[in-house]
């Protein structure tokens, strides 16, 4: 449901990503792992065309896009497919918990202001904030922020949910409750992507585990196969410094 074929991405005569192909089928919770630098959050920022690639083709639920003759109307209709969790939380600070996870319902999707406050305070439930409503994002903790993040991303029902180092701007002791909170949300289907450095929560949920260096994929495939029996000695390497 999610295909990238061939995705190219250069900042100046940097190329960041240097072709990558991937298929996310529905309900796989897919990580992305790799050294610093490897372009892993360049990647994810361009499957919703937060960046730009320069060639390549990005195709979500028969919305099919390609980079080189993109229009603003592709742009938008593939950017309403996903929803984005970021490393810094990106709330609106001027807004309550409750608010920022209405936004994008009344503002993008047109829903009526009491339908959307339904939806949301069931899905602060569901993440047990639902007693932090009419906190503002700087009453709260990091770690409760980024779960408003992510029940704002859930709001969207988007067809896939894009993770962006989601607890590394985090203190250790704030990492655990997010990701439980990705870990409940993946049981119940919900298609992810999700770039990390927590190698033992990615081995955890995962079904796929992408490994990327330089711009390409390295190794990909189940994470008992690529964390057990890793075929590439990147791979091999990677994990060993790791663990
Ligand atoms: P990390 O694990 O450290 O977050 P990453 O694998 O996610 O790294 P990216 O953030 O995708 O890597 O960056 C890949 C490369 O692209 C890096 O060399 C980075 O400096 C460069 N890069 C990323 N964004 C930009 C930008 N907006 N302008 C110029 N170069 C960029």
């Amino acid at each position: 449901m999610l295909t990238l074929q061939d995705i190219h991405k250069s900042y100046g005569k940097d190329e960041v990503l240097k072709g990558i192909s991937l298929q996310v089928n529905q309900g796989d919770v897919v990580s992305v792992l790799g050294p610093s630098g490897s372009g892993k959050t360049t990647l994810l920022r361009c499957v919703n065309l937060l960046e730009k690639p320069n060639k390549g083709t990005i195709t979500i639920d028969g919305v099919s896009v390609n980079a080189e003759k993109l229009t603003r109307k592709d742009t938008l209709r593939l950017r309403r497919k996903t929803a984005m969790v970021f490393q810094s939380y990106n709330l609106f600070a001027n807004k309550t918990a409750l608010e920022n996870v209405m936004e994008a319902l009344v503002v993008v999707q047109k829903m009526k202001t009491a339908e959307a406050r339904k939806k949301s305070l069931a899905l602060l439930e569901k993440i047990g904030l639902a007693v932090k409503a009419d906190h503002y994002p700087a009453q709260l903790s990091g770690g409760q922020q980024q779960r408003v993040g992510i029940a704002r991303a859930l709001a969207l029902d988007p067809e896939v949910i894009l993770f962006d180092e989601p607890t590394s701007a985090l203190d250790p002791e704030l990492v655990g409750e997010v990701l439980e909170v990705i870990r409940n949300i993946a049981r119940e289907g919900v298609t992810m992507m999700i770039v990390t450095h927590e190698l033992s929560f990615a081995r955890d949920i995962s079904n796929h585990i992408v490994f990327m260096e330089k711009g390409l994929i390295v190794e990909q495939g189940l994470p008992q196969q690529l964390f057990n029996e890793p075929k590439h000695e990147r791979t091999k390497e990677f994990i060993r410094s790791r663990v």
